[in-house]
């Protein structure tokens, strides 16, 4: 075999005795592979069709008057479900590339302030009608480091979830801020809430609590799990509160040694 992926335990019974355990998990490894290759490859070939699909429903719903009534309806319809069906292929390939083996982080200084500012603009123009409160609390200068296009994802998913999730005039923090160990992001909203039995799988790939609601808000049910892996590869961690009825807060934790700070000053030390 070309790769040869051997998994090693070692038992310990007692004071003298000691069990070894090889497996051979090669071929798990080539299933898991020929498995993220299908995905990658049948979301890359389903984009161009619905670009095209896109394209034309945009044309027909621009002539508008010159069609008859009662194909406006429909054609609408037909172009929120190609959006859905895009949602959903882009996200596909994004967790694809987010879950490959590589080390996938890159080292560029990723502008926190910056990112956030603008992806709460954009949930403010998402809330429109709602009228939500979003509060942007910025308590450290200190950048990130890696993937730019990655953490805004995970970022961007966690706010925008906060206001498909919280009913009209409600509340949204969102807050950077660090420790000696830690830097923090947070979303706190003052949402539905999640029962405590769902939060251990919110980030399995299309797990959803209310598959209605969800779809009606455009979900794609693999947002938390984009989080969940952007985040991985930053070393970072997602963390879940919720009440139901009261709100909700996603946390994600990343080590200080991988904020872009420290790292140069780490670096100017040595
Ligand atoms: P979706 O595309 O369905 O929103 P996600 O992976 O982003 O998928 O979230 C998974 C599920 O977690 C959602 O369907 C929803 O039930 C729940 N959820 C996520 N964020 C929130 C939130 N801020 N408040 C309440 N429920 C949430």
């Amino acid at each position: 075999r070309e790769h040869l992926t051997l998994q090693i335990a070692i038992t310990i019974y007692g004071e003298n005795e000691r069990l070894l355990w090889v497996r051979d998990i090669s071929r798990l490894r080539q299933l898991e592979q020929m498995r993220k290759d299908f995905v990658s490859n049948a979301s890359h070939e389903l984009r161009t069709p619905l670009t095209v699909l896109q394209g034309y429903l945009e044309t027909f719903i621009d002539m508008g008057d010159v069609l008859p009534e009662r194909m406006h309806r429909p054609l609408q319809q037909m172009q929120a479900q190609t959006r859905r069906m895009t949602n959903l292929v882009n996200d596909l390939m994004l967790l694809t590339r987010l879950d490959g083996d590589d080390d996938r982080r890159g080292d560029m200084q990723v502008y926190v302030r910056q990112l956030l500012e603008s992806i709460v603009e954009d949930a403010q123009a998402l809330s429109g009608d709602k009228h939500h409160q979003i509060e942007l609390n910025i308590e450290t200068e200190a950048d990130l480091m890696g993937d730019p296009n990655s953490l805004r994802s995970a970022f961007s998913n966690l706010v925008f979830n906060a206001v498909h999730y919280t009913p009209e005039n409600g509340q949204i923090i969102v807050s950077w801020r660090q420790d000696e160990r830690f830097a923090y992001m947070s979303v706190e909203d003052s949402g539905i809430g999640i029962e405590a039995r769902h939060i251990p799988r919110l980030t399995e790939r299309f797990y959803r609590v209310n598959v209605s609601h969800s779809t009606a808000t455009g979900g794609t049910g693999l947002g938390l799990a984009i989080v969940k892996h952007a985040l991985q590869i930053h070393d970072g961690t997602l963390d879940i509160s919720s009440e139901v009825g009261k709100g909700s807060t996603f946390t994600c934790r990343f080590p200080v040694k991988n904020l872009y700070q420290q790292q140069e000053e780490q670096l100017a030390e040595e």
